[in-house]
This record gives C-alpha cells, sequence and structure tokens, in this order.
C-alpha cells in the first residue's frame, strides 16, 4: 500500500519537475519559434490573403500557453472583449498607415523645402556593413522606445493616452495592443517610420524589427512562464508585469520597467525591478492603474476624451424630477 503511494507522489513529483522545466524552456523556443518564421516567411502571399496573420498567429499561440501555464493572479477580461477586439484591429491594421500618411510627408518633404536638401537619406551601404546596422537598429530603437515611454508617464497629456493601457486589470495576448492609437504610434511606428527614411538596409530592418516585436508581443503574456536569466536582457512577461503594477514599488516614482523589448536599459538607467524570495522571481498582486482607475470599456471615450471630444449620448439619459413645492 505505501508502496503505490510512494510511487504516486514521486510521479506526481516528476510531472511537477517536468511542468516546472518546461515553463522555463518555453519562452527561449518559441522566441525563435516566431522570429524564424517572420523572417522565413518574409515577402510570402499570404500577407496578402490575411495581412499581419504572423502576429494574428502569435496572439493565439499566446493564449493557448495562458490555458496551459495558467497564472494565479490571473483576472477576466472578458467585460472588456470587445474594446479590446477594437484595439487590436486599429493598432493592428488602421493605426500604422494613418500615421505613416501624416508623418512621411513632413519626414521627406520638411528638409528639402526648409534646407532645400534631402536630410535623411543615405545611399545604400553608406550606413555602415550589414552587421553593423542590425546592431544600430536595435540599439537605438529600444532606446527611442525605452525613453518615449518613460516620457509618456511623466507628461501629463501623453500620461491621458498612455494610462488606458495601465487600466488593464491583468496582462493577457488580448490586450497587448490595448492603447490610444497615438500613444500607440508615438512608441511603435514613428520610430519604424524614421529607420526606413534615413535608408538602412531593408533586410537588416527585417531582421532587427521581428526580433524586437516578437518580445514585445511576448511581454503581454498572462501565462505563468519563466523568463529565468532572460529577465534580465529582454522585457518578459515576469518584467513587464511590475510596470502594469497597482503598486509601484517605492523610490520608482512613476513606473519601473519602461523597456519595450529589452530589459538592459532599465537596468543601466537603474529603473529595474524584480525582486526575488528564496531563489524565486516574484510577482506583483495587483495589476491595474496605480491611482485606482477602473478599466474603460468604451472605446469611443478612450479614443477621444484625451481630446475632450467625448460627450456621452443623451439618448438615454433621464431628466431629474423637478423638486416638489414646499408646503
Ligand atoms: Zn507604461
Ligand atoms: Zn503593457
Amino acid at each position: 500500500m505505501s508502496t503505490s503511494i510512494d510511487i504516486m507522489s514521486a510521479n506526481r513529483t516528476s510531472a511537477r519537475t517536468i511542468f516546472y522545466v518546461s515553463s522555463l524552456l518555453i519562452l527561449p523556443v518559441l522566441y525563435v519559434f516566431f522570429y524564424v518564421l517572420k523572417v522565413s516567411t518574409n515577402g510570402y502571399a499570404i500577407e496578402h490573403w490575411l495581412p499581419k496573420w504572423d502576429r494574428l498567429l502569435l496572439i493565439f499561440a499566446i493564449i493557448l500557453l495562458e490555458r496551459i501555464y495558467t497564472y494565479k493572479h490571473s483576472v477576466s477580461q472578458r467585460a472588456v472583449l470587445g474594446r479590446d477586439i477594437i484595439s487590436n484591429l486599429v493598432n493592428l491594421y488602421v493605426t500604422g498607415p494613418a500615421t505613416a500618411m501624416i508623418v512621411l510627408p513632413i519626414l521627406v518633404l520638411g528638409p528639402e523645402h526648409i534646407l532645400g536638401r534631402k536630410l535623411v537619406f543615405a545611399a545604400p551601404g553608406q550606413l555602415g556593413p550589414f552587421w553593423l546596422q542590425v546592431v544600430l537598429i536595435l540599439f537605438s530603437v529600444s532606446f527611442f522606445r525605452y525613453w518615449m515611454h518613460r516620457f509618456q508617464h511623466s507628461n501629463a497629456f501623453l500620461w491621458d493616452l498612455h494610462s488606458y493601457h495601465h487600466r488593464v486589470t491583468d496582462l493577457q495576448a488580448i490586450n497587448g495592443l490595448v492603447s490610444h492609437p497615438v500613444d500607440y504610434a508615438l512608441r511603435n511606428v514613428v520610430v519604424f517610420l524614421i529607420l526606413g527614411v534615413i535608408g538602412f538596409d531593408p533586410f537588416a530592418i527585417l531582421l532587427a524589427v521581428s526580433a524586437m516585436n516578437v518580445i514585445g508581443v511576448f511581454s503581454h503574456c498572462s501565462a505563468d512562464v519563466k523568463g529565468g536569466f532572460l529577465n534580465y536582457l529582454f522585457v518578459t512577461p515576469e518584467v513587464h508585469r511590475w510596470h502594469h503594477t497597482v503598486d509601484v514599488p517605492e523610490g520608482y516614482g512613476y513606473s519601473c520597467n519602461y523597456g519595450v523589448e529589452f530589459s538592459f536599459w532599465d537596468l543601466m538607467f537603474r529603473t529595474y525591478y524584480l525582486p526575488k524570495k528564496d531563489g524565486q522571481f516574484v510577482m506583483p498582486e495587483r495589476i491595474g492603474h496605480p491611482s485606482g482607475l477602473p478599466d474603460e470599456r468604451n472605446y469611443l471615450k478612450l479614443l477621444l476624451a484625451p481630446f475632450g471630444l467625448y460627450r456621452p449620448l443623451p439618448w438615454f439619459r433621464r431628466i431629474p424630477e423637478r423638486p416638489q413645492p414646499a408646503e
């Protein structure tokens, strides 16, 4: 009898160990898989049939992961599902082209008109060897995004726009793109447009940007997957959860872990926070707005309120009853 109990508990322990080890390995394996997938299928016809198919596949893979490696502090996002879907569609398909239409003419024609010459165009090869261009893009883009993100937390108007991203009560694949389009464009579109007009090798841009995008998307994975030593290099789900904590750690001002893809900028500028207890990384218990504002499920309000343009429709508003005259 006791032998069979021993075997059962030994089986349970080994199953737990396998599960834990797999939760450590799954993140790097999926990083590499989706990176290779993106880079190797660039230019395939599928992009015409289903634009951003690789990003959609990545989101579905993370949703699946969230079902397998369930997270103990997970909070259902069902009440804001409509808002999440609209945000994904807008920021995936509209924000990029709309920003390009506005920003590109300024980037291209501005220097020509003001200075009488093209300021930002470089001939192919002028920007150094291929590998150097990849490194340059990785460092300059992540540096720009780190500081833009910090600015979005300290400037009142930019925080008005960015704070919608911080009102979510759990990080999940579905709300990685929940953000005001202007907030999203400032951090995720403008810098790539600048890269394009500078004249970097398009393949160098593809190699560098794909890596950053894959890591960035995974940062909103709610699965209980472990970053291990990757936490000191990349913005893993464990690192990004602390950026979204309700209770900002003491001494960290507006927030911590501002990096979008690499965490070494946070380490360098002393904004990195990931505590450890008994050799394990500790996770925040509550995700949400640092001032306690509830999540916003109305997408129109999210879109218009920061510009003072949101007015609720009067159709369903009740007129207050007239006070009865005193007798
Ligand atoms: Zn933020
Ligand atoms: Zn986030």
